[in-house]
């Protein structure tokens, strides 16, 4: 059985370097690793370090010969990276040094060394893309494992079952990526509805309250903290339409990434997919009528075992009657180990490619009809990148999720930064973006 990949890490040195510790942390708990309390449980240990003073550069020194001690395997960033003489010399075997606020060169190493095992059903950060975030925006996982068993996905043999977080440790790291200059929360997790079942909503303080691990409390708790928070990987479960009211009320984006995989009951069955037999195509529509704004994005299989052409054409009927905002589509193909692969009714391969093609055609009509609406509005838009060149400024709507949905074409973008909240008016749209103006 392929195990998680663990991480050990030590952080030594001042708050800003703990702050780096979360950040590292954040990136490579989102990229599929845990996390180990004792060297022994851990495949690598990542030693943050400080140099400020000669006392401390010893104490890293020393930090950096226990880790090697007990584990073997160490990387080492933080300020004393930066006198990477000094180390080799102490140490020689370290396997990679990184200096102060490099989250890039730290994660390539932690890849280098112990490579993530992606699954591309499931993983929000495609196996091409494991890029690391800029600073604007953080994903921010909130549990690990998963309590489902899809037939499809391995994810639960790999990283075990639900274990939730406290919600006051998710929410002190979401202080702390806020203060480090994050703008945009990503909520992550397999089953991010399904968080806190495992600790029974256990309660936790933070700033002196009691806050439970349910996902309405956490979702409003982190609406509060004056980030765009956007929530991935939601199941449509009854309990979820509370969240409609944060939205409403702007705390939490108009946002939910649900995915659903099909819309065919029999298939959904042979899927064994959670919620598979709630009223789904209501429950979106009344959500819908509830945040006239609200974008579902969602992820759709094809070409699963046994499925027929009236399942197909089942699912194209869903998304658009459903008006599936943003669709992302796999060809079915198995996963080593899941069980799955032990189906009947294996489809073609040219079937799949007809019916990807055809899905991707119906999607893109939906998202292009859904994007025309949003023309002559003004919005807030995330800016990701400037084209100086050109002035343009690429940038995302609270519409679009990073990576995965599509993008607001800033023109006429003169002072306008990368990690700015700016207000544009959209004048024009295609299948998948919109165009804009400062307003
Ligand atoms: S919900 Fe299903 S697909 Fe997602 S991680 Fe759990 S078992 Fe895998």
């Amino acid at each position: 059985m392929t195990q998680a990949p663990k991480i050990g890490l030590v952080s030594l040195g001042c708050p800003k370097a703990l702050v780096d510790s979360e950040r590292i942390m954040t990136t490579l708990r989102a990229q599929g690793y845990s996390f180990s309390r004792d060297y022994a449980g851990a495949d690598v240990v990542l030693v943050n370090t400080c140099g400020f003073l000669d006392s401390a550069k010893q104490e890293s020194l020393e930090a950096i010969g226990e880790a090697l001690n007990e584990n073997g395997r160490v990387i080492v960033t933080g300020c004393l990276g930066v006198e990477e003489n000094l180390i080799r010399e102490t140490h020689p075997s370290v396997l990679a040094i990184t200096g102060p606020h490099q989250y890039e060169s730290v994660v390539s190493a932690v890849h280098e060394h112990l490579p993530p095992v992606p699954n591309r059903f499931v993983d929000l950060v495609p196996e091409s893309g494991m890029k690391l975030t800029p600073r604007h925006y953080a994903y921010l996982k909130i549990s690990e494992g998963c309590n489902n068993r899809c037939s499809f996905c391995i994810i639960p043999q790999i990283r075990g079952d639900l274990a939730s977080r406290p919600a006051a440790g998710i929410l002190s790291e979401a202080e702390g990526l806020i203060r480090s200059g994050v703008k945009e929360l990503l909520v992550i997790s397999q089953d991010t509805s399904a968080y806190g079942l495992d600790i029974k909503y256990a309660t936790s303080k933070y700033r002196g309250r009691d806050v439970k691990a349910k996902f309405y409390d956490l979702a409003k708790e982190l609406g509060q903290l004056g980030a765009w928070v956007r929530l991935h990987y939601v199941y449509p479960y009854p309990h979820v339409d509370a969240v409609m009211e944060l939205m409403a009320d702007g705390l939490v984006l108009p946002y939910l990434d649900i995915p659903f995989q099909h819309a065919s009951p029999q298939v959904l069955k042979a899927m064994r997919r959670p919620a598979h037999q709630e009223k789904t195509l209501n429950r979106i529509l009344d959500w819908k009528r509830q945040v006239p704004d609200l974008t579902v994005r969602s992820n759709f299989i094809v070409g699963f075992p046994g499925e027929t052409d009236d399942d197909f054409e089942m699912l194209l009927d869903f998304i658009e009657e459903a008006e599936i905002d943003r669709a992302g589509c796999f060809k079915y193909e198995p996963v080593t180990g899941a069980p799955a692969n032990d189906l009947p009714g294996v489809v073609p391969d040219e079937v799949k490619e007809e019916r990807f093609a055809q899905l991707m055609e119906v999607a893109q009509n939906v998202s292009f009809h859904q994007l025309q609406k949003k023309v002559g509005r003004t919005i807030d838009v995330i800016v990701d990148d400037v084209r100086p060149e050109q002035n343009r400024a690429i940038a995302r709507s609270k519409w679009d999720a990073p990576e995965i949905d599509g993008q607001v074409i800033v023109d006429n973008a003169d002072g306008i930064k990368i990690g700015d909240i700016v207000k544009v008016t959209v004048t024009d749209n295609d299948e998948y973006d919109l165009f804009a103006t400062p307003a």
